[in-house]
């Protein structure tokens, strides 16, 4: 103890009771290869299940095991947030508990870092065993997500990187609540770049982001890297306000010189069906963004930590 530490893993779990044993395994020979100081720092994020205890047990035979422990679910996102904060390694990689982004990728993102990239982020080339659906949405979301922000954030990359202690300082700063992590660390900038690998099947269990934290994220991808949905409120009501009007002059025209004008319950009826649609989905719109404005002006902190093991947590993430 004592000693500078050289690399920080960043481990968020969430009932991995059936895969941290493994997981542990697996970081640790791939750590032990790098002949450098290291830290483990585990973050379980409420979970239900043995996933504590467990670690509880591995930090107390195991130096380089760290564990923070929140009072509740925070979610992933915080989850990575809460490691980064705590994190004291110049190099700072985060990696996924259950096996699907493989340790043995660490090295290769370790060697691009002293080549002097400050974020090496591990982008996808194959996903094995997730459902065709997940796959879909997350390719669609990647290229929506592209489409709406100024933003270069990389196609199908997760959070699985590594970040230069100075990337990893300015992540500290960023005090906002509702975060999409790789995009944040899109938006810090420095010199990055990209190792590719087959994403792995899960070693054991089950995802944790079903569709609800799926949208969520989404949402919050969204929302916090561009105001496009916003515009695209206000065209599409311009549109429909022209095209209202157009239809306006025919409806004149119709009464004055035809005898067409036939009580129109059919067009009444569709109209309002669809002008209504739409000023819901404009509303919903709206509404997302004044939800994550009300989130901010709250100020409370990200996560409550319950217990730790082998951090001093005395220096907690302040609100603004
Ligand atoms: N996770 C977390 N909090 C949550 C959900 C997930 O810390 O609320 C962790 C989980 O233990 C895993 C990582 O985040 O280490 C990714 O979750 P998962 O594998 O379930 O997501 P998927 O790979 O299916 O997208
Ligand atoms: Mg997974």
């Amino acid at each position: 103890m004592g000693a500078q530490i050289r690399y920080s893993v960043v481990i968020p779990v969430y009932n991995e009771e059936a895969v941290v044993h493994e997981t542990y395994r697996r970081l640790k020979t791939v750590m032990n290869g790098m002949g450098e100081t290291y830290e483990l720092l585990f973050v379980n994020d409420g979970s239900r299940d043995r996933t504590a205890e467990i670690l509880m047990e591995y930090s107390q035979i195991d130096d380089t095991v760290k564990l923070l422990d929140f009072s509740r679910n925070f979610g992933h996102q915080i989850a990575i947030t809460a490691g980064m904060d705590y994190a004291a390694g110049d190099a700072v990689i985060v990696i996924d508990a259950d096996l699907q982004d493989p340790p043995e990728l660490i090295p290769d993102m370790i060697a691009k870092w002293r080549e002097g990239f400050d974020v090496v982020y591990a982008k996808r080339t194959k996903r094995r065993g997730e459902s065709w659906f997940k796959k879909l949405t997350a390719r669609m979301f990647y290229r929506l997500l592209r489409l709406s922000t100024d933003i270069a954030i990389p196609l199908d990359t997760g959070d699985f990187r590594l970040l230069d202690r100075r990337v990893c300082d300015e992540m500290k700063r960023i005090p906002e609540s509702n975060r999409f992590v790789r995009g944040l660390v899109s938006w810090i900038g420095f010199r990055q770049t990209s190792v590719e690998y087959e994403r792995d099947e899960r070693h054991a269990g089950q995802t944790h982001y079903p569709l609800k934290k799926m949208l969520k994220l989404s949402l919050d991808g969204i929302t916090s890297f561009s105001y496009k949905p916003l515009k695209l409120a206000g065209y599409l009501g311009f549109l429909l306000s022209v095209s209202g009007f157009m239809y306006m002059l025919y409806v004149f025209y119709a009464k004055l010189f035809t005898d067409a004008a036939i009580p129109g319950w059919t067009s009444i009826t569709i109209i309002q069906l669809i002008f209504n649609g739409f000023i819901l989905i404009i509303l919903g719109i709206v509404g997302e963004y004044i939800g994550r404005i009300y989130d901010e002006t709250k100020g409370r902190p990200l996560y409550i930590i319950r217990k730790s093991s082998g951090i001093d947590i005395k220096q907690h993430r302040l609100p603004k």
